[in-house]
């Protein structure tokens, strides 16, 4: 009886916790899935009272999932790694663009979805990452692998080791590479790139990492945080990997190296909205800048806001030239990069 009796109180506490969890909740579907993310959420919770629940997914899932529940989705708020997705997730209508004078001033433009006709924003960046150029330090001299374009030039035949043309983070690098040479030079590009393949594209940014390390091929390309992670690991197969590879930050004497970003959004149907609004604002302040990006060994985007990390700082030099077009308009060539990839074999 006293068993039943203490069953019942607990019941009558979660139903009491859940009543009053509605009254100040965000919900969010991440893509994210850092450790340090915790203490970002709970520093949020107790600056704001708001709970954030959280639904963890891959991009693709997130995505699919908020076409699937349509208007009856409870997400307030997306976040997405890569501007290819936050663009797809902006044409497919998912996201709810919003008016933020925080946000405005604190992301510069470049990092932001492409306002709409009332001038509002679909997405905003909160995290950059660079693609960068990997090579074995023995085989290959940097000078050979110091701009995108090189991938594709016949001097590297059978050395270079890529993910899939058709992952995100390809089409994202590729879709700047259209801006910058335009579609029938890009094109030749990627031709290029097919023909001085070592092997099929497979794995993920880690992998093509250690096919370098292993001798598989000569030449590959990353996510600068992938790199940070196997230099801050203290695994030693990670280490003696990062003791046989070079890397380069690609294009420093022309258009720069090719930034992407990990971002944010409201959702179409937030059920609410106003805390959603004061998520993503968290998210662009200073003590979330250091979280979401540090956390993830990525670079902060909001203006005046800089993290020092020693791994990262140990690959870039400290500075790098960065690109500069709008990530909106590398999202947006991603058909059309995917036609290209199509044609030339690029799988
Ligand atoms: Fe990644």
């Amino acid at each position: 009886m006293l068993k039943k009796l203490a069953c019942l109180s607990t019941l009558v506490l979660l139903a009491a916790g859940a009543a009053s969890a509605q009254e100040q909740v965000v919900n969010l579907y991440s893509a994210r899935h850092y450790s340090t993310d915790e203490a970002l959420y709970s520093n949020f919770t107790k600056a704001t009272g708001i709970k954030v629940n959280r639904v963890d997914a891959d991009d693709a899932g997130i995505l699919a999932r908020l076409k699937a529940e349509g208007a009856a989705s409870p997400a307030d708020v997306i976040l997405l790694v890569d501007a290819a997705r936050l663009y797809k997730g902006e044409v497919e209508g998912l996201f709810q663009p919003l008016k933020s004078k925080t946000l405005e001033a604190a992301i510069p433009a470049q990092y932001r979805g492409k306002p709409t006709a009332d001038g509002s924003t679909p997405w905003f960046g909160f995290s950059t990452r660079a693609r960068v150029i990997v090579y074995d330090k023995v085989k290959v001299k940097k000078e050979d692998v110091d701009t995108y374009e090189e991938l594709g030039d016949p001097k590297n035949k059978g050395k270079v080791c890529l993910r899939s043309g058709s992952h995100p983070y390809n089409l994202s690098l590729f879709g700047a590479v259209t801006e910058h040479l335009g579609e029938a030079k890009a094109e030749a590009w990627l031709k290029g790139i097919v023909d001085n393949m070592a092997r099929a594209p497979k794995g993920g940014d880690t992998d093509q990492i250690k096919a370098v390390a292993s001798g598989e091929c000569a030449i590959a390309v990353s996510n600068s945080y992938y790199i940070a992670r196997l230099i801050r690991s203290t695994n030693p197969e990670d280490k003696a990997v990062m003791e046989k590879v070079g890397v380069v930050f690609p294009n420093q004497a022309s258009w720069g190296t090719h930034l992407n970003i990990a971002g944010g959004a409201m959702a179409k149907n937030a059920k609410n909205p106003a805390n959603a609004v004061k998520f993503l604002e968290y998210l662009a302040s200073t003590e979330a800048q250091n979280y979401f990006a540090n956390g993830n060994n990525e670079w902060p985007v909001a203006k005046g806001v800089s993290v020092s990390n020693a791994a990262l700082q140990s690959i870039s030099g400290g500075s790098f030239n960065a690109e500069t077009i709008p990530l909106a308009a590398v999202g947006a060539n991603q058909t059309k990069v995917q036609q290209m990839l199509d044609r030339v074999g690029f799988k």
